[in-house]
């Protein structure tokens, strides 16, 4: 039983996303430490016969926090309610949606780093000792009602490990942070999402589209799908690196698969600042990001991919960024 509260998953990229999205562990691709422990917490649970301690994913958005959540529930055969921190703006939301649960469900709660204070206290409890102490009335009157609910497995994810309150923090029994996905991780992720949109794929190809998508599983879905279609109006059935690199570089995707944000990054790096340190709240206000996004979604990618550099003074680009942006690297002199 899948249950979506309506203004999480509405956009056209999530429906598809779902199509692709993998429903058990085996086939969600790479992430071998993360399997690998996840399997042994699942397995332990339900040898016990109890639902599993809480879990939180963190990491850059499009690399399976998500589906991670539907695979726990689909893994023990159990439901699922998805919801997200914005969309749990008073304590009666989440009050409704815990007292709506059956024993073992799965509450997947995405953007938890964004729920309101008083909500997050009640999320301590039910966590917790999984009751619901609601109090009705205002004043001398007030009274708490103590309700019971059943024991559940929340799965928690965010993009802003940094945003997510020490105490609520304490309560997943189980944490991890995913990375960035290598080529090769990519590689199988669009080939097996090439599969099964029925599409015939070089290696190569699959290669090209991996290399320009960010490290990021979302993205290459959605660049096979613009590959795909391009291959369609160009009446082609065999996608060669040839084809995707030309459908790629008609939707202005990037080489290295640097989105907007990250070429107006480096952009303010070699241009405005040619040369020298920047703190990282001077590039916030250049590229309208707030600093903890900045800090936690986009620099990791930058610095993986060798185009940022965070020094003690401030953040640098690499030469590699400058001959990426089509600038001669500052000479040494000149920092
Ligand atoms: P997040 O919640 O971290 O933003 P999602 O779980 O929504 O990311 O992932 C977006 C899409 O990317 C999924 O629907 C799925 O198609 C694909 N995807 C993500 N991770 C994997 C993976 N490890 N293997 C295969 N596909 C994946």
């Amino acid at each position: 039983e899948v249950n979506v509260e309506k203004n999480l998953i509405d956009t056209y990229d999530a429906q598809v996303d779902s199509a692709l999205r993998p429903s058990l562990l085996d086939e969600f691709v790479g992430q071998s430490e993360l399997k690998s422990q996840l399997r042994v917490v699942l397995q332990a649970a339900e040898s016990r016969g109890e639902p599993p301690d809480h879990l939180l994913f963190a990491g850059p958005p499009g690399l399976g926090k998500t589906s991670l959540a539907f695979i726990v529930a689909e893994e023990l055969g159990r439901g699922i309610r998805v919801t997200s921190g914005p969309a749990l703006g008073r304590v009666g939301d989440l009050a409704a949606l815990l007292s709506d649960l059956k024993a073992g469900d799965v509450l997947f709660i995405d953007e938890i780093h964004r729920l309101p204070r008083p909500v997050e206290e009640l999320l301590y409890i039910a966590m917790e000792d999984f009751r619901l102490d609601v109090v009705i009335g205002k004043g001398p009157g007030a009274r708490t009602l103590r309700l019971e609910i059943p024991r559940f497995t929340l799965v928690g994810a965010t993009t802003r490990s940094g945003m997510v309150s020490g105490p609520l923090r304490d309560r997943f029994g189980y944490s991890y942070r995913l990375d960035y996905y290598g080529d090769e991780e990519l590689r199988k992720v669009v080939l097996r999402s090439a599969k099964l949109m029925h599409m015939q794929l070089t290696q190569a190809a699959a290669d090209e589209i991996a290399s320009r998508s960010r490290g990021t599983p979302r993205l290459a879905n959605r660049h096979l799908r613009r590959v795909r279609d391009y291959a369609e109006v160009e009446g082609i059935a065999k996608i060669t690196d040839e084809l995707a690199s030309d459908a790629l570089a008609l939707f202005g995707v990037d080489k290295l698969g640097l989105d907007k944000v990250d070429l107006e990054i480096l952009r303010v790096l070699c241009e405005r600042f040619t040369g020298r340190p920047v703190g990282l709240s001077s590039i916030a206000v250049s590229v309208h990001e707030d600093a903890g996004t900045l800090e936690e979604v986009y620099e990791p990618f930058l610095i993986q991919r060798g185009l940022l550099l965070r020094t003690q003074r401030g953040r640098l680009a690499t030469e590699r960024a400058y001959h990426h942006l089509g600038y001669p690297p500052p000479s040494p002199e000149g920092q």
